[in-house]
């Protein structure tokens, strides 16, 4: 598979400490056989996550010089308020401190507006699949957090072009059962993250949309990857070849009432996030008036001016075509050069991560013995890069009956922040990985030493098997 170049030079670099396998044993061991508690220093690569991870531009850089401290009024504010109409065509805006923070303010709001206006009495919000603090929010405020992503997102080996589709059916029959009053709103993810950054396709939103506004419920956009699903959707969808990624963006918020936004995704900003609303002023007042004491006041939310003015350069960047080629192609070549080697991954690959199955390339060690953990402690001793476990650990016991939950898939995560590392970094890893395989059946499951009561997995310490 052909390489695409970097659209980018380098004019400043962060050298990385190098560590042999010595350093790396010991520094697993500290971190009791868990990567989340090792030090980023005592990492090569780290593809933990994409978020708030990205590399700024200079123009970004320039941008955090031009801010506006003022405490009401800010500049940058209203810089801001321009990128997302020009972008998104939504007229009101608050900035946020990161995606969950428009989650805080915007889903009591929802909640309420369904009871008072729509005599609804038990929330549940619908989506292709909810991010964790998505689902984590909704159920902090009684309702109820459903997904119905298509069925093919979860057969990692065969081919689709939108995993990340909502199945309609579903999406139907789900209404009907719950009882359109009592749904707060439909949530659409995209790209949906938890398929492994897979797209949604136009005409799923927009079915989606019209199904919606059958039954009077609102539609909220989670749009932390929409730059890569906008380009998917060029790629792959008829009728979009030769749109721009303007209007394909615009395209897609036309089926949406709101929006969260973690902007430390393709925005390509360390921190931040918006939560917009298209023209419904009264819902807008009401997710202002939550802004001011959990995030701050309306023209900063949880942002510094400076931040701002990043963010809203960002949003051109994160959009530009030929950065959007290079970037999905990045991602593809490193699954490509682990198809070819027979490492079994989500295929194909989503937007930011590629997703190795480690249930299909370690057999012998079962879901409860963690085989994706094993393989990230694998990967770490290797070579220095640092995955993530999404499967069985990360999905923790049922509160009720104590019992391991079980996962559908067992995925390691390699998540490729933006700019960041070059396509010499790609086949790092992927040699690396493919070094791990030759030896995959002489890796031990795990068990653990301490596990914590909740999110057990960013702090649990486990032994070897
Ligand atoms: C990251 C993310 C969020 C939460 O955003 P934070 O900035 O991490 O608070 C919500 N939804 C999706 C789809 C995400 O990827």
């Amino acid at each position: 598979m052909k390489r695409i170049p970097e659209p980018f030079r380098i004019k400043m670099v962060e050298p990385i400490r190098m560590t042999n396998l010595e350093d790396r044993e010991q520094a697993l061991a500290q971190a009791g056989l868990n990567p989340f508690l090792l030090r980023s220093e005592d990492v090569y690569i780290d593809l933990l996550t994409d978020s708030g991870t990205g590399a700024m531009s200079d123009v970004q850089w320039a941008g955090l010089m031009m801010g506006d401290e003022a405490y009401a009024g800010s500049r940058n504010y209203f810089n801001l308020c321009e990128s997302v109409e020009h972008f998104f065509g939504y007229k009101l805006t608050v900035p946020v401190h990161q995606g969950r923070g428009a989650e805080q303010i915007l889903f009591p709001c929802l909640i309420e507006r369904m009871k008072q206006v729509r005599g609804g009495t038990e929330p549940v919000f619908i989506s292709n699949y909810h991010f964790d603090t998505t689902a984590g929010h909704i159920e902090m405020n009684g309702g109820k957090a459903l997904n119905v992503v298509t069925e093919k997102a979860f057969d990692t080996e065969s081919y689709y072009d939108w995993k990340g589709n909502f199945d309609l059916d579903k999406l139907r029959d789900t209404i009907a059962t719950y009882g359109a009053n009592n749904i707060a709103a439909i949530i659409t993810t995209v790209t949906c993250n938890s398929s492994g950054g897979q797209p949604v396709s136009m005409a799923n939103m927009r079915a989606v949309y019209e199904i919606a506004q059958q039954n009077d419920i609102p539609v909220v956009i989670d749009s932390a990857r929409y730059c890569e699903n906008a380009y998917f959707i060029k790629q792959r969808e008829a009728g979009y070849q030769d749109s721009s990624m303007l209007e394909i963006i615009r395209e897609m918020f036309q089926y949406g009432d709101m929006l969260t936004l973690s902007a430390k995704k393709d925005p390509m900003v360390n921190i931040g996030g918006l939560c917009c609303v298209r023209d419904h002023e009264e819902l807008f007042r009401a997710v202002q008036t939550r802004c001011v004491p959990m995030e701050g006041f309306v023209t900063y939310g949880g942002m510094a001016g400076r931040d701002m003015e990043a963010l809203a350069r960002g949003m051109h960047e994160g959009a530009d075509e030929d950065f959007l080629h290079y970037r999905i192609s990045q991602v593809a070549y490193l699954g490509e050069r682990l198809r070819e080697a027979g490492i079994p991954i989500q295929y194909p690959t989503g937007g930011h991560a590629v997703f190795v199955d480690a249930a299909k390339m370690l057999p012998h060690i079962p879901a409860h013995q963690f085989p994706a953990q094993s393989l990230c402690n694998a990967l770490y001793l290797e070579a220095g890069i640092r995955a993530v476990e999404i499967g069985s650990l990360l999905l923790g016991r049922d509160p009720e009956t104590g019992e391991q939950k079980a996962s559908p898939m067992e995925l390691m995560r390699l998540t490729i922040p933006r700019r960041v590392y070059t396509n010499d970094h790609m086949d790092y890893i992927a040699d690396a990985l493919i070094a791990i395989k030759e030896q995959a059946a002489s890796l031990k499951g795990l068990s653990f030493d301490y596990e914590p009561p909740v999110l057990r997995h960013f702090t649990a310490k486990f032994n070897s098997l």
